[in-house]
C-alpha cells in the first residue's frame, strides 16, 4: 500500500501512520520527523530547516523533495509505504506523481474547534519520539514514555502560537490537495475523532471499500 496521509496539524496523521505501517508492513516515513532529525544532528539541512520549522512554516519545496525522493529509493520503501507529511502543497504533489504512484491520500478530518484543543495536548518522548496526548492517548506515567522510559516534552512547534501558524498554514498551501487527489479518485475521508482503535478501524474500513 503507497498511501500519503493528509489533514490538519493535530489530526492524529503521526499515530495513524504508525499502526497502519505496522498494517500494511511498509515503513512509515514522517518528513516532519526526518527534518527534526537533521535539525538535532545539526546537518547541512537540519541548519537550513530549523527557523522554518521554529515558525511553523513550510521548509522550501526543493529540500524537502530531494528528501523524500532520497527515503523513497530505500529498499524498505519499494512496495509500499506510509508517507506522513509530504505532500504539503501542489508543487509537492507533483513531484510526488513524478516518483511513484500513490494507491490512496487518507484524509483525517476533524471540528476546527477540535484543532487547537488537540495539537497543544501533544507530548512526544525526547528520546524515541513515541506520541502522546493528554486528552486522548495519556502516558501511564505521567510525563513519561511507555515505552523506554524517556522524559515526554512539547515540540517548540507545538506551542499554541506556532500551532496556529501551522493550521494556516495547512489551510492556505495543503488543503487543496485534498480536492487534487479527490480528482485523480484517490481520496479517501475519515472522521479522527474519537478513540485512537475506533479511528484506525474506521480507516481500515474506508481503505477496504476503496479497493473493491
Ligand atoms: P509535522 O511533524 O509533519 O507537523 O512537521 C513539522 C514541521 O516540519 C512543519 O511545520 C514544517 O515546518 C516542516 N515540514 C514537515 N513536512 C514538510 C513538508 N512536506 N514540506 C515543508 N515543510 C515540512
Amino acid at each position: 500500500m503507497k498511501l500519503v496521509l493528509l489533514g490538519p496539524p493535530g489530526a492524529g496523521k503521526g499515530t495513524q501512520a504508525v499502526l497502519l505501517a505496522e498494517h500494511f508492513g511498509g515503513p512509515h516515513i514522517s518528513t516532519g520527523d526526518i527534518l527534526r532529525r537533521h535539525v538535532a544532528e545539526k546537518t547541512d539541512l537540519g541548519k537550513k530547516a530549523e527557523k522554518y520549522i521554529r515558525e511553523g512554516k513550510l521548509v522550501p519545496d526543493d529540500l524537502v523533495i530531494e528528501m523524500v525522493r532520497t527515503r523513497l529509493r530505500q529498499k524498505d520503501a519499494r512496495k509500499g509505504f506510509i508517507l506522513d507529511g509530504f505532500p504539503r502543497n501542489r508543487e509537492q504533489a507533483t513531484a510526488l506523481d513524478g516518483m511513484t504512484k500513490v494507491d490512496a491520500a487518507l484524509l483525517l478530518f476533524l471540528d476546527p474547534e477540535d484543532l487547537i484543543k488537540r495539537s497543544t495536548g501533544r507530548r512526544v518522548c525526547e528520546n524515541c519520539e513515541a506520541v502522546y496526548h493528554l486528552l486522548t492517548n495519556p502516558p501511564k506515567k505521567p510525563g513519561f514514555c511507555d515505552r523506554c522510559h524517556s522524559k515526554l516534552i512539547v515540540r517548540e512547534d507545538d506551542r499554541e502560537e506556532t500551532v496556529r501558524r501551522r493550521i494556516e498554514v495547512y489551510e492556505e498551501q495543503t488543503k487543496p490537495l485534498v480536492s487534487y487527489y479527490k480528482t485523480k479518485g484517490l481520496l479517501v475521508q475519515v472522521y479522527g475523532s474519537g478513540i485512537i482503535d475506533e479511528i484506525f478501524e474506521r480507516v481500515i474500513e474506508a481503505l477496504s471499500q476503496r479497493k473493491r
